[in-house]
């Protein structure tokens, strides 16, 4: 690990050693080391207090990033380290928040308030790995498991509930027996946590790799947050396009998309309002008219509530509604949909039809073949600049205005005509034609 350590994080701790005080790094990073991977960010935690730091490095560029809880960040060679004294946390009374943060000359008391054995470790380069709670082995087996009694760990900040789901999604890891049940038992107390903290974590969930197992085991710990979830598990779709239960289903279709937070998010919802919408018929074969409408709107519903950005809502809301329409493979039926939904919107709507249909009963290959055919008819049409907007038609609003039409509402309408016209093959996109048929609709 030392060989890999960046020279500005060495720099601080020899810096730190040189005031008289220790360094090391801890946490995330140390995790990151020992699972092969680069870490994104350096944090360190030292014995000295926070003025103390501010002192030491009173030559670098130090922000003081949380003075209270003892942070300060320093900026060394274009890296942000962060340095926190040694803490230990007392009484967690509102389950979130340690009542009075005291800081340590220790830095074991430091090691046993962090949240997973993976994340308590501590590095030095010449002290090496401290590794308290066996945080190694459990990285090496696979295993996410609580420092300490995991429900007086989950009742002091029940967040740790969410990262452990999180860690699990994303690292493919186990979660180990008492961690599970009590994050089972503990789930409730998330209603106390801050709903932006929770979003980010579901939204990581979501974007693991390992989400599918996740979600299948722990879906009544995200149902706290989106309890339409619940009447999901399990529901047999009776129809013989489906081989999964809707909440399987779901899960499987997340898998099948690309971890982008949108699109995740939109394979969660998109079948949330079948349960509510379910009628069979005669035959005994089960329907589910006006899922995708229902849907959207809890999706929308619920999505508020977690407070996700507007943009992001209106992407995922607008993936749900349609995530069920038939395509059909002509160019005519494409181009409306580029005009509706914009070139990036569209792609990802035929992201979520594959994810869909790659979840349901193997061999309706008749579905994935007009996707394909609509994937290759668009290839075209974007290659060739085909046009399927105002901005692609060979007139703009300048022309019109040259041709004496002055009225902004009057100049938008002429312009969706010609659109219309051009989508439908009508008219020719060229200068010539476009600006013989204004002077028709000028004319009448
Ligand atoms: P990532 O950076 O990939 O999100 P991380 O584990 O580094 O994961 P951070 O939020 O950067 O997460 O936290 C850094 C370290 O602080 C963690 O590794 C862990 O030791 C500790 N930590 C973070 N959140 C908590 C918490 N809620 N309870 C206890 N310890 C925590
Ligand atoms: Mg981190």
């Amino acid at each position: 690990m030392e060989r890999r350590l960046p020279n500005p994080v060495k720099k601080v701790i020899d810096k730190l050693e040189s005031c008289g005080f220790s360094g090391y790094i801890v946490g995330g990073c140390v995790r990151d080391y020992l699972l092969g991977k680069t870490p994104k960010d350096f944090d360190m935690t030292t014995d000295a207090t926070p003025e103390e730091v501010m002192k030491c490095f009173k030559d670098y560029r130090v922000i003081e990033t949380g003075i209270a809880h003892g942070t300060v960040t320093v900026m060394l060679d274009g890296l942000s380290i962060e340095i926190t004294t040694h803490r230990t946390e007392t009484v967690y009374s509102d389950n979130r928040h340690p009542d009075t943060v005291s800081f340590s000359k220790n830095i074991m008391d430091d090691l046993s308030r962090r949240d997973f054995t993976m994340n308590a470790m501590a590095y030095h380069p010449r002290y090496g790995l401290i590794d308290l709670y066996g945080g190694a082995k459990d990285i090496e087996d696979k295993v996410i498991r609580c420092v300490g009694d995991p429900n007086q760990r989950f009742n002091e900040d029940a967040l740790r509930i969410l990262r452990g789901l999180r860690f699990a999604s994303d690292l493919g890891f186990e979660i180990e027996e008492n961690t599970r049940q009590a994050i089972f038992d503990c789930r409730e107390l998330l209603r106390l946590i801050s709903v932006e903290r929770i979003t980010a974590e579901l939204t990581r969930l979501l974007c693991g790799q390992n989400v599918k197992a996740v979600l299948l085991d722990a879906v009544s710990v995200i149902a706290v947050m989106i309890p339409e979830l619940l009447p999901m598990v399990g529901f047999d779709q009776k129809t013989p396009y489906h081989c999964y239960d809707i909440l399987t289903h779901t899960a499987v279709s997340i898998e099948n998309i690309q971890p982008v937070a949108h699109l995740r998010w939109a394979m969660l919802f998109h079948d949330v309002g079948k349960p509510e919408t379910y009628t069979n018929d005669d035959r005994n074969i089960g329907h589910f008219y006006g899922h995708s409408e229902l849907s959207q709107k809890i999706a929308v519903s619920r999505m508020r509530a977690l407070k996700m950005d507007r943009k992001t809502i209106s992407q995922v809301s607008t993936l749900v509604k349609y995530h069920a329409v038939p395509l059909e493979p002509t160019k005519k039926c494409i181009k409306r949909w580029l005009k509706r939904l914009s070139q990036p919107l569209f792609q990802d709507l035929l992201a979520v039809k594959y994810a869909d249909i790659s979840a349901k009963t193997p061999g309706n290959t008749k579905r994935l073949e007009i996707l394909e055919a609509v994937e290759v008819l668009l290839k075209e049409i974007v290659s060739e600049n085909e046009c399927f907007s105002r901005k692609g038609l060979a007139v703009n609003g300048h022309d019109l205005i040259t041709m004496g039409i002055d009225d902004g509402k009057e100049i938008g309408r002429i312009l969706d005509v010609l659109l219309e016209a051009v989508i439908d093959e009508k008219l020719e996109n060229t200068r010539d034609i476009l600006i013989k048929k204004v002077k028709e609709i000028k004319k009448c």
